[in-house]
């Protein structure tokens, strides 16, 4: 690891956490900045769905392809991150038979293994599917963490010695005599976020060469050195269901269209999306309509979801990208391909190359593509090994039956946090004292909290997506104050003070999308808890301050008010410009 690596890859989220794990394997010095923390941009907002691929198989099979490869390599390579669910592509009675049998010749054509179910096999499997939807597909679609696979590619690539700094944001692209040289970068301030740079300060990283791998925001960054990247960022809506309704992913079998798609993910489901074209990846509006629609549309294929309890919603925004000349207007219509620009070729500007487009699904390929790309530059011809070597955690997925007995976990507690470990379970999970429970939603002790805290430093965003504690049904009611207790034993008071601060915020941004019924309540219960037992109610009568009623649907005012922020992914605050 040195100040001036050979490489500095900008962006902490699937693509550039690949990128890196990629070049350091293969003996590359690498580094990798990341504005927030690892997953803050659409890494950390999107479906959760591992690919089979049937999704394209009608409209791009290209892509198809490719998402039924890489889907075989991650249940091998990261299967902790992975839910082998299987996927549905069902039927209803208004949706044709012509484009039913598109998608089983389509899935045929790519390699994607399928099964005809008819309407009494696929009401066996997920006995909540509509009663009278006619028949169903069936595809290997899965559930993946993007937050655990992120995490395990950064730590790979650092066993293989390069840096990850988080909480550093480029601000600058160093341009010398026509060529890349580096980037200026600015560290967040705070205790404990990062752990290389230099606190609140801005440092200059030279690197023989560059990769902006910042997906929405690559535009941005073209912008720092010169060149056009024309991202046309695509927004979607996801709403979360505080319990499983269904346990395989449903899909709708109908030509693209919003809201026809259920992931079953952990402990809840995950109903989207939508697909709006906007012109910032960082301010755009998250709509009202957006959620309905999710509730409205997907209860005709799960009935029950019209009564169920949502628990929040959330938006991310795809790295779309067109080659220019195609002038597309419906962002359905733009491939989800990823494109390699080099800006030597391109542009006349040595030094950078940039990677847009592509799928969470498909990250280890891409990140294999650039890798091979950068070596190349370098006259290194050593071979790509991410698709055989397993990630930090599923080294050895079979030991975790052993890990259960040797633990004595056969509580469900135990259980969870053995399948979220994976093969790490034995070195986070003996401990020396009691091993409590800090967040029973999700299931998540004592030891899997000081586990993230070890790595993450003071961001308790950064532990949530670690550990998944305060993401399950109460919201972190009952366990963010317990995250920052044990933050505490590390940290002094204001750290611990202001990362609860943040992690309430984030899980705040998502929650005011879902306030009726009893998730109403479920909030109230968690505001009023915090509120009487921590004095934490920011009472607009004892602080003078309005209540921006606005915010509840459209988010926080964003406007001449230089002191407006907003909650960002990952629960960090953005600036408002
Ligand atoms: C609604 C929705 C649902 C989706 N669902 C799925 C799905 O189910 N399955 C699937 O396979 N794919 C899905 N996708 C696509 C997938 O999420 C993305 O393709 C993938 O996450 C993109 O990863 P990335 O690393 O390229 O970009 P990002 O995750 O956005 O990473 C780029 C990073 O660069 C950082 N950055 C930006 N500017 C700077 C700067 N100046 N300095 C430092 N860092 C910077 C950002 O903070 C960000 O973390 C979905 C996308 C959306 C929007």
């Amino acid at each position: 690891m040195t100040d001036t690596p050979e490489v500095l890859v900008i962006g902490g989220g699937s693509t550039g956490t690949g990128i890196v794990r990629d070049l350091a394997m293969r003996g590359m010095d690498a580094t990798l900045v990341e504005q927030g923390n690892l997953t803050h941009g659409t890494t950390g907002r999107m479906h959760g769905l591992l690919h089979s691929g049937g999704r394209y198989a009608v409209t791009d099979q290209p892509s198809a392809k490719e998402c039924i490869e890489e889907n075989r390599v991650l249940r091998e390579i990261a299967s902790h991150c992975v839910e082998m669910t299987g996927g549905l592509f069902v039927k209803r009675p208004e949706d044709t038979e012509e484009y039913f049998e598109k998608k089983l010749q389509g899935c045929h054509d790519c390699g994607i293994p399928t099964e005809v179910l008819s309407n009494e096999e696929a009401r066996q499997l997920e006995p909540y599917l509509a009663k009278d939807i006619d028949k169903a597909i069936r595809v290997p679609d899965g559930a993946i963490d993007p937050f655990r696979l992120c995490v395990a590619n950064a730590a790979s690539a650092e066993e293989h010695g390069a840096r990850i700094e988080t909480h550093s944001k480029v601000v600058d692209v160093l341009v010398e005599a026509g060529e890349v040289v580096g980037v200026e970068v600015e560290h967040a301030s705070g205790q404990g976020k990062r752990v290389h740079g230099k606190t609140a300060q801005r440092e200059k990283i030279y690197a023989d060469y560059v990769v902006n791998a910042t997906g929405a925001w690559a535009g941005r960054v073209g912008d720092m050195a010169g060149v056009d990247i024309e991202v046309r960022p695509s927004k979607g809506v996801m709403t979360i269901m505080n319990v499983r309704q269904v346990d395989t992913v449903i899909n709708r079998c109908q030509p693209k269209g919003n809201a026809d798609i259920i992931v079953p993910h952990e402990t809840t489901a995950i109903l989207g999306t939508t697909d709006e074209e906007v012109e910032d990846p960082e301010d755009y509006p998250e709509e009202e309509w957006e959620v309905d629609l999710m509730i409205s549309e997907l209860s005709k294929l799960v009935p029950m979801l019209k009564e169920a309890r949502t628990i929040r919603s959330f938006w991310g925004v795809r790295p779309l990208y067109e080659p220019p000349g195609t002038g597309t207007t419906d962002p359905t219509d733009i491939t989800r391909d990823f494109f390699l620009l080099d800006h030597d070729d391109r542009d006349d500007l040595p030094g950078m190359t940039s990677i847009v487009g592509g799928k969470f699904t498909t990250y280890r390929m891409m990140a294999e593509k650039i890798t091979d790309h950068v070596c190349e530059k370098f006259g290194d011809t050593t071979e790509c090994r991410t698709a055989d070597v397993p990630l930090p955690g599923s080294e050895d997925f079979s030991v975790l039956r052993d890990y259960m007995d040797e633990f004595g976990l056969r509580s469900p507690i135990g259980r969870r946090s053995v399948q979220r470990l994976g093969s790490r379970a034995d070195e986070v999970l003996k401990t020396e004292g009691p091993n409590p429970t800090v967040c029973e939603c999700e299931g998540v002790t004592r030891a899997e909290v000081r586990d993230g805290i070890k790595q993450a430093g003071s961001d308790l965003n950064a532990v949530r997506i670690r550990t998944r504690a305060s993401m399950g049904n109460c919201q972190g009611a009952f366990c963010c104050h317990r995250m920052a207790n044990e933050l505490a034993m590390e940290y002094p008071e204001p750290v611990a003070r202001e990362a609860l601060d943040e992690l309430y915020q984030e899980r705040w941004k998502g929650e005011r999308h879902a306030l009726w019924g009893e998730q109403l309540s479920q909030a109230m219960l968690k505001h009023l808890l915090h509120a009487t037992t921590m004095n934490r109610d920011g009472d607009p009568v004892r602080t003078g301050t309005e209540v921006d009623f606005g915010a509840f649907d459209g988010g926080p005012a964003v406007g001449e008010d230089s002191t407006a922020e907003r909650a960002a992914a990952d629960g960090g605050r953005q600036d408002a410009d």
